[in-house]
C-alpha cells in the first residue's frame, strides 16, 4: 500500500506503528506524508518554525529493520521550540534566540529518539510560551485548522495546529498555567499537563521553574498515555524531578478500564462562572453524563479559592519569569547587538530581542520582587499558593478525578481586540493544575459551533492513569465530526 498524506493525517500512533509493523509502509514514506501536509497547510497555518526535512529524510532511511523494542520506531513527531534539540535552532519563539542551535537534547527529546522517534520540526509557539494564543510568536500568528480565522490557543500553539492538520503525528508542548491543555482543546486534541515532576524539565526554556511540565499533544487517548509514558521518569539533572516519577503507575496498561466505580467530581459553579460560554459548559456536562453512564459515581463538590488563582498565579509567573529571562544577555545565548558599552549592549540586545509581554512580565516581576514589594506580592501569592495546594489536595480525600471546563470561551478571532486582563483571565480553569503541582488533562467530547470543545480532568498527584480511564470513556462515547481540512486534497491545493 502506498500512503497518501490524507491517509497519513488520519493515522494514530498506534496505527502508524503497526501499519510499519506490517510493513504496509516504511518510516520514510511517513516521514514524506508528514511534509506533503507541511507543505499543503505551513503557508495558511504556520504551526512550525523550523522544518527538520533534511535530517528526517535521512533518520527514516536509516531504519530499515524495525526495532519492536522501540516503541516509537519510525514515528515523525514534532516538539515545541522551547524543547532544546541537539544541532537544530531552538528559538523559544523569541527573536533573542533566533540563531540559537543548541548544543545539546533536552531530556524528553533524547527519550523521543531512544524510543525510536523521527524529529520532524519544531512548532510555534508564543514567545517563551507566555500567552495563550499563538499570537505572541516573534515568527507570526499560528492558525486554528479547524476554523483559519481564529487562534489555536497556546501557548503550545504550533504544537496543537500541526498535529490537529496532521504534519506530524503527536508533538510535545509545555504547560505553565494550561499552554497544553488549552490549546489541545481548541484544537480537538488529548492534552496532558503531568504532575510537577513527573517529566524532566532539563533542556527547556524556563518561563515559571516551579510552575512548568513537559507533556503531549495528541490524537488519542492511548496515544497520550504512550507518549507520557515514554517521557516520564525521574532525572538527576533536573533538581526538581520526582523520585516518585519511576515508582508511579505507568498509565498505557489501564487505559481501557473503564470508570465504574470512580468517583468523580464536579463543583456546578464552575458551570455558571462569570463569563462562561453556555456552550462550553454543556460540554463538561456532556463529559459528566459519560462518566455517570459508565459507571462512575458523580460527586457535588466545591473548588476552592478559584478567584484567587489568577492574581496568584501571575505573581509568581512574573517573578520567576524575571528571574529566568535575566539569562538573555546576548553574551551567553542567542543575538548579540554591540552597542558600545556593556549597558548599551545588554539594552540593545534586550531592548530589540524581547517583545512586549516578555517586556511586561520582566518589570512586573522585578517590581513585585523588589526590596519593600516582596512580602506584599511575591511572598503573598506563594501563600495562597499553599492554601491551594492544601485546599485541593483534600478534595481527593473524596473523590478520583474532578471535572471541570479548560477554558471559559472557545477560541477567539485571531487580532480580535483584547486586554491582558481578559487574556489573564481565560486560563482560570487551567492554571489551578499548575499551582498545585497536580496532573490535568484536556480531552473533546465534540464538536459544537463547528469547533471542538471537551473538559479538563484533575487527579492527585501521579495518577495520570485515573485520568486517562476517564478520557477513554469519553472518547469511545463521542463521535468527532470529520476536520474540515480532511476533505480537501492536499495534492490540489485550492
Ligand atoms: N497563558 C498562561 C501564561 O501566559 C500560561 C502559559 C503557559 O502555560 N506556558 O502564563
Amino acid at each position: 500500500m502506498t500512503l497518501t498524506p490524507q491517509q497519513f493525517a488520519a493515522l494514530t500512533l498506534e496505527e502508524a506503528s503497526a501499519g510499519l509493523a506490517r510493513g504496509d509502509f516504511t518510516p520514510l514514506d511517513l516521514v514524506q506524508a508528514a511534509q506533503a501536509r507541511m507543505d499543503r497547510f505551513e503557508a495558511s497555518i504556520n504551526a512550525v518554525i523550523t522544518r527538520n526535512d533534511e535530517d528526517a529524510r535521512q533518520a527514516a532511511e536509516t531504519k530499515t529493520e524495525r526495532d519492536p523494542s522501540q516503541p516509537l520506531w519510525g514515528l515523525p513527531i514534532t516538539v515545541k521550540d522551547n524543547i532544546m534539540t541537539r544541532h537544530l535552532l531552538t528559538t523559544c519563539g523569541s527573536r533573542i534566540l533566533d540563531n540559537f542551535i543548541p548544543p545539546y537534547d533536552a531530556t524528553v527529546m533524547a527519550k523521543l529518539l531512544a524510543a525510536g522517534a523521527i524529529l520532524n520540526g519544531k512548532a510555534n509557539m508564543d514567545e517563551f510560551a507566555m500567552g495563550a494564543s499563538g499570537e505572541k510568536s516573534a515568527y507570526g500568528a499560528t492558525c486554528n485548522p479547524w476554523d483559519t480565522s481564529r487562534v489555536p490557543g497556546g501557548s503550545s500553539s504550533g504544537s496543537a495546529a500541526v498535529v490537529a492538520y496532521g504534519g506530524a503525528l503527536a508533538a510535545l508542548g509545555t504547560d505553565t498555567g494550561g499552554s497544553i491543555r488549552q490549546p489541545a482543546n481548541f484544537c480537538g486534541l488529548i492534552g496532558i499537563k503531568p504532575t510537577y515532576g513527573r517529566v524532566s524539565r532539563y533542556g527547556v526554556g524556563a518561563l515559571a521553574s516551579s510552575l512548568d511540565q513537559v507533556g503531549a499533544l495528541t490524537r488519542t487517548v492511548r496515544d497520550n498515555a504512550l507518549l507520557l509514558d515514554i517521557i516520564a521518569g525521574h532525572d538527576h539533572r533536573d533538581s526538581t524531578s520526582a523520585a516518585q516519577a519511576d515508582s508511579a503507575p505507568p498509565c498505557l496498561p489501564t487505559v481501557d478500564d473503564g470508570v465504574k466505580g470512580l468517583r468523580i467530581g464536579i463543583d456546578r459553579s464552575t458551570l455558571r462562572y462569570e463569563g462562561m460560554s453556555p456552550v462550553l459548559a454543556g460540554a463538561v456536562k456532556r463529559a459528566v453524563d459519560i462518566c455517570r453512564d459508565n459507571g462512575a459515581e458523580i460527586k457535588e463538590v466545591t473548588i476552592p479559592l478559584i478567584d484567587y488563582g489568577v492574581a496568584a498565579y501571575y505573581i509568581i509567573n512574573f517573578c520567576e519569569a524575571s528571574t529566568n529571562l535575566a539569562r538573555y544577555d546576548g553574551v551567553r545565548y542567542g543575538k548579540r547587538r554591540d552597542a558600545g558599552g556593556l549597558r548599551e549592549t545588554y539594552c540593545e540586545t534586550r531592548g530589540k530581542g524581547f517583545g512586549d509581554e516578555v517586556k511586561r512580565r520582566i518589570m512586573m516581576g522585578s517590581y513585585a520582587l523588589s526590596k519593600g514589594y516582596y512580602d506584599a506580592y511575591y511572598l503573598k501569592a506563594a501563600r495562597v499558593r499553599g492554601l491551594f495546594a492544601q485546599e485541593f489536595r483534600k478534595l481527593f480525600a473524596d473523590v478520583d478525578v474532578i471535572l471541570m471546563p479548560v477554558s471559559p470561551q472557545p477560541p477567539r478571532k485571531l487580532s480580535a481586540p483584547t486586554t491582558v486582563l481578559e487574556d489573564y483571565l481565560g486560563d482560570i480553569f487551567t492554571l489551578p493544575a499548575n499551582l498545585t503541582a497536580l496532573p490535568s488533562l484536556a480531552f473533546p467530547v465534540g464538536v459544537f459551533e463547528g469547533l471542538p470543545a471537551g473538559a479538563q480532568a484533575m487527579a492527585a498527584p501521579f495518577r495520570e492513569d485515573l485520568l486517562y480511564r476517564v478520557a477513554r470513556v469519553a472518547e469511545q462515547n463521542t463521535r468527532m465530526p470529520d476536520a474540515p481540512w480532511t476533505k480537501e486534497s492536499p495534492e490540489d491545493p485550492k
